[in-house]
C-alpha cells in the first residue's frame, strides 16, 4: 500500500514537473515612473563689456561707460591723518576747503574708519570729473587727467598696512588696463611733474617700490 502511494505521488510529481518553474516568472509592476532627472545646462549670459576681464574686481570700480573718459596717470596719496575715510575725507575737503567735495577718486582704508584695505570710490571717480588732489603744471594736468587714490594713513610716521599695499596695487593693475597706463606715469603727489612742494605721500610710501611690484 506504502509503495502505491509512493509510485503515484512519484508520477504526479513527474508528469507535473516543478510547478513552480513552469509558472511565469512573476512581474514586478511599479506605478512609479521613474525619469532620468534632465538638469538644464547653466546659461551663462554673454557679458555686455569687457568687464569680465579683469576678474573679482568690484563693479564699483568701473564708470559709467557714458561718462567714461581716458585718463594717463595715477598719483597716489596719503591722508596724512591716522584715522578716515571717503566720506570723512569729503566732510574735511567740503569744509575746509571749499570743494565740491572728497578731492580723491578712490580712497584705500586702513581700519580705522573703513575696513583695512577697502577701496572707496568718491563721486568723482563715479562722475568722471576733474579731480582736486594735485595742481601741476601745465594747466592743472594732474587733477584733470590724472586719477587721485588716497591712503588712510600718515606714512611720514608709519607705512601703509599690507592690505592697503594689496588693495592699491590691484587698482592700479586694473586702471593700467583699463586706461593704458604705463608704471612711469604712476606718480606719488611729490613726484608728479609740476607738481607742488608737499611731503605727500610720506617718506615710507615708496612709488619706486609700488612700480617694481606692478612688474
Ligand atoms: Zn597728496
Amino acid at each position: 500500500m506504502i509503495n502505491r502511494v509512493c509510485i503515484f505521488l512519484s508520477c504526479v510529481f513527474f508528469l507535473g514537473g516543478c510547478g513552480i518553474n513552469n509558472e511565469p516568472m512573476p512581474q514586478i509592476v511599479s506605478t512609479t515612473v521613474y525619469e532620468p532627472r534632465v538638469i538644464p545646462p547653466r546659461v551663462i549670459a554673454p557679458k555686455q563689456n569687457s568687464r569680465a576681464t579683469y576678474g573679482n574686481i568690484s563693479r564699483s570700480w568701473y564708470p559709467p561707460s557714458q561718462l567714461e573718459k581716458g585718463w594717463r596717470a595715477i598719483v597716489v596719496h596719503h591722508t596724512a591723518t591716522d584715522f578716515g575715510n571717503a566720506t570723512i575725507i569729503d566732510k574735511w575737503h567740503r569744509e575746509r576747503n571749499h570743494w565740491e567735495g572728497v578731492g580723491y577718486d578712490f580712497v584705500i582704508g586702513n581700519g580705522t574708519d573703513s575696513t583695512d584695505g577697502q577701496v572707496e570710490v568718491t563721486f568723482r571717480w563715479r562722475k568722471q570729473i576733474t579731480g582736486a588732489h594735485c595742481r601741476a603744471e601745465p594747466n592743472n594736468w594732474a587733477n584733470k587727467d590724472g586719477i587721485g587714490i588716497c591712503l588712510v594713513g600718515n606714512f611720514n610716521r608709519t607705512a601703509p598696512s599690507s592690505r592697503q599695499v594689496q588693495s592699491l596695487v590691484k587698482l592700479i593693475r586694473f586702471l593700467q588696463k583699463r586706461y593704458g597706463i604705463p608704471n612711469n606715469r604712476i606718480y606719488g603727489h611729490k613726484t608728479t611733474p609740476g607738481a607742488r612742494v608737499t611731503e605727500c605721500p610720506g617718506r615710507n610710501l615708496s612709488i619706486t617700490r609700488l612700480r617694481s611690484m606692478l612688474n
